[in-house]
This record gives C-alpha cells, structure tokens and sequence, in this order.
C-alpha cells in the first residue's frame, strides 16, 4: 500500500485547522504528521512532512514561506488577505518550491471563477457588475479574498471584450460589498444588471469542510510537482 503524504499543519487550533485535521482522519491517503499554531516552532517539525499546509493569518506568511523554501517543502496557503508585498513574497518564493495559493478550495467556487468569466464574456459591456459577499463576524479581511478573485476575473474579462457600438470602452467599476454577521461560512454573489433583466450567480458553503477537502486534495496533488505557483483551477483541470 502506498505510504500516507504527512501534512504539517499551520494555524491547526483555528476553525480551518480543526476542520482539515477532522477530514485527514477519514482518509488514508494523508495524515497529518505535525500540527503547529501561533509561536509553534515550525523549523523543527517540517522535517518530518512531505507538505505544509497553512491556513492561519498573513502575519505566518513569511517565516512559512522561508522554512518551505529552505527545506524544499511543497506548500498549501489558504490563509487570505495578504498585502501586496507579502504576495510578491509568496510570488517570489514559488520561482524555488512548489505553492498552491488559493482564496477558496471549493470545488463550487472554482466552478463559480469559471462561470464568472464565461458570463463576463458572453454578455459584454452593457451589464453592470456588482459582487457581494457574507461572512462570520470574526472574519478578519475584507472583501475576501475569493471576492478580490472574483474581482481580478471580471477585470481581465472586460480588458479582453468588446467595446461597446458607440466606441466607448466598458465600464471597469465593479461593486464589491462586504457583510459581516452570525456564523455564516462563507456566500458570494456576481450580479450581471443590465437593460431589463439581470443574472446572478451564487454560491453558499455550508460548513468547512468543503474547503477542508479541497485543501487535502491540493496538498496530494502538488507533492512532486516543480516549482511555480499553481491555484486551486490547476488542480481541477478547470
Ligand atoms: P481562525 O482565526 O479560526 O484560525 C486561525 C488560527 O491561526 C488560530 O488558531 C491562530 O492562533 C493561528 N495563528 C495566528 N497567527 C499565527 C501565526 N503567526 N503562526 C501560526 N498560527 C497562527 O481562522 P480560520 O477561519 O481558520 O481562517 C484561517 C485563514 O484561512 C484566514 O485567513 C481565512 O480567511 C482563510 N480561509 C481560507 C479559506 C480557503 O478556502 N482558502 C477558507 C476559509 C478560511
């Protein structure tokens, strides 16, 4: 039988790592062979693991990153909000080792990233596009960073499409609201508003485990694969 890939796992004591930890012990592919949690030493433990997966705050980005880099550890970085220097860092850091970087592990919203462009593309200039998100109230950035995903697709979709008949070029404004409340996992609308009628796609997670399973399923994926930054759509084919 083929031997278990061993996950080490940061921010292991938050909603996400208790969630990845429950789902690792339904499956034998994986286990999880360190876990690790704000001040954890994580230089020594990574020796023992074949992958490092992160979901814990922007602040552990960096020193993960360079022990990855160090101990040529393939990594999983779920963790969300970064600054745009901390995402040069993470940039820089996968021209050495393989990282898998991911504002979402569902296979729902990766769905919805592809619809969303499809739909940009098919509808053109004339909708107007609005993205709105709901979250937990301890959620601690905003937009999320599936949000900023969703944004960063309709740009490139609009950059690419035509112009409208009267030449003038589309509109790059796109909405983005952010609601913070209760205990909801995580829900992310695109609305399409145009003349007369208007498409929404949505999509809602339940639980975390959704994510949780993507993360394994990435982390099982990326040990072997060379260096580079690879997203969740790697994963899927999409
Ligand atoms: P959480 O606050 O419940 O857990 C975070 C954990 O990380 C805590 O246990 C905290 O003590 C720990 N931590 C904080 N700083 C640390 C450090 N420097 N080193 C090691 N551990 C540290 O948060 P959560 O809901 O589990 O989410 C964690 C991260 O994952 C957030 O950034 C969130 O936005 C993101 N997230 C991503 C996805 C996805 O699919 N990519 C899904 C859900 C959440």
């Amino acid at each position: 039988m083929k031997k278990p890939i061993r996950i080490l796992l940061v921010g292991a004591k938050g909603r996400m790592g208790k969630a990845i930890a429950a789902a690792a012990k339904n499956r034998s592919e994986v286990t999880i062979s360190g876990k690790l949690d704000r001040s954890d030493p994580l230089a020594l433990s990574i020796h023992d693991s074949d992958v490092v997966i992160d979901f814990s705050h922007t602040e552990a980005t960096e020193l993960v990153c360079r022990t990855c880099l160090e101990n040529k550890k393939p990594l999983v970085l779920g963790t969300t909000g970064h600054t745009e220097e901390q995402t040069k860092l993470i940039e820089a850091a996968a021209q050495a080792v393989p990282i898998l970087f991911a504002p979402n592990f569902s296979v729902g919203v990766n769905a919805l990233f592809w619809l969303t462009r499809k739909v940009a593309e098919l509808l053109g200039p004339d909708f107007d596009l609005e993205i709105v998100e709901m979250h937990h109230r301890s959620k601690k950035d905003s937009p999320s960073g599936t949000a900023k995903r969703l944004g960063e697709i309709l740009i490139k979709a609009r950059s690419h499409g035509r112009k409208r008949p009267n030449g003038e070029g589309p509109h790059d404004e796109i909405g983005m609201h952010s609601l913070r409340g209760g205990d909801v996992v995580g829900e992310h609308t695109v609305i399409f508003a145009g003349q007369g009628e208007r498409l929404e796609l949505i999509h809602r997670a339940s639980n975390r485990e959704t994510f949780a399973l993507g993360a394994l399923r990435a982390a099982q994926w990326i040990v072997g694969k060379s260096p580079g930054l690879y997203s969740m759509q790697d994963v899927l084919g999409l």
